[in-house]
């Protein structure tokens, strides 16, 4: 059977060809390929051609103090000449993003303030999470670490160890970032070997977003390294029901079938899944693929995102809907993470 990347190179292509000329099902379905042509620089997108000038030169400010980064895999699940495509609205930069916000902060979970060691934060008694990386296959424009992620530095193990070893409440280490699985495998190793000698520690997550957005990093070889150190969970981040591809489902399969669960976390926003209609279809279609829907979050009040925000108020409504419509495997909770709180705020 061929591999789900090569099996669909030329319905990507179709859509890709213009932006990158022809290219090879072998580059294609090389994660290293997709990262060194990821488009970088907005106005190349057809997407933009269409705004008005005052919101394009403001969504040019908005790309030099957020980057923008996006593979040609996930720009290929878009449609190019429309700026409010679900899969562009997350990755484009966009006009509102400098707008001045009253509530929004670049570090929204104050996660800044809770770290004990450098790049390892602890906001729970018993988790820790830690940062790997500041790289991210593409820049997600709601993210809560958005404006902090140029700037981060990867954890440094040994001070991040010896504080986990001296407190042996912590019995969870999620790897975060940016995105873990961007890290060189020895790397990647390297900290799950240390984390799994450490004797408190009994778990461990990575949230990711390469499923989503380079399903094909997702690949043997990796997913062989990261079946040595189970018990460990995938976290990931569907927001759309377009990014759910054979690409993406083999992605999470792989891991699946290699003793790795995968749970889903989507944000809630606004333009892109704000419909019962889409949310049913994105946690259904998780469902499908042997995802579990795990968190539905409340947009966080994220300096640069707040044109994201749908609200409680609205976002209870939608939960309700959903509620009415989905079976208890494929709803997930719709919470609120906020600084200080025990865990994250049930909001249904
Ligand atoms: S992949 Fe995750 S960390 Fe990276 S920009 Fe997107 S949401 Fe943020």
């Amino acid at each position: 059977m061929r591999e789900p990347c090569a099996a669909n190179f030329r319905r990507r292509m179709i859509a890709a060809q213009p932006l990158f000329g022809r290219v090879r099902a072998r580059d294609w379905c090389d994660w290293r390929w997709q990262m060194s042509h990821s488009v970088t620089d907005p106005d190349r997108l057809p997407a933009w051609a269409g705004i008005p000038a005052a919101a394009r030169a403001a969504a040019i400010r908005a790309a030099a103090q957020y980057p923008v980064r996006i593979t040609p895999y996930y720009l290929s699940l878009a449609r190019w000449d429309d700026a409010a495509d679900p899969v562009l609205m997350q990755c484009l930069a966009a006009p509102q993003e400098l707008q001045a916000e009253q509530i929004a902060l670049a570090d929204p979970l104050g996660e800044r303030r809770s770290m004990p060691a450098p790049g390892l934060i602890r906001r729970y008694r018993n988790r820790a999470l830690l940062l790997m990386t500041g790289a991210c296959a593409v820049r997600c424009r709601h993210c809560n670490r958005k404006g902090l992620l140029s700037g981060q530095r990867p954890a440094r193990l040994g001070p991040a160890l010896r504080y986990l070893g001296a407190h042996p409440e912590i019995r969870e280490v999620i790897l975060s970032g940016g995105d873990p699985l961007l890290c060189k495998p020895e790397v990647l190793e390297r900290t799950l070997a240390a984390l799994r000698r450490l004797p408190g520690v009994e778990a461990l997550r990575i949230g990711t977003r390469l499923p989503v957005v380079l399903p094909m990093r997702v690949d043997r070889a990796l997913v062989r390294l990261l079946s040595r150190f189970r018990p460990l969970w995938v976290n990931t981040h569907f927001n759309h029901p377009n990014e759910l591809t054979p690409e993406s489902a083999a992605a999470c399969d792989a891991l699946i079938r290699a003793g790795i669960p995968v749970s889903n976390q989507a944000v809630l926003l606004k333009g892109v899944n704000d419909s019962a209609d889409v949310l049913e279809a994105l946690f259904n279609g998780l469902q499908r693929i042997m995802v579990r829907p795990y968190y539905l979050f409340e947009c966080d009040a994220v300096r640069g995102a707040a044109h994201f925000r749908v609200g409680v108020r609205r976002g209870r409504a939608l939960f309700r809907e959903l509620r009415a419509r989905l079976g208890g495997l494929s709803l997930p909770q719709y919470v609120l993470d906020e600084p200080g709180a025990a865990g994250k705020r049930p909001l249904a």
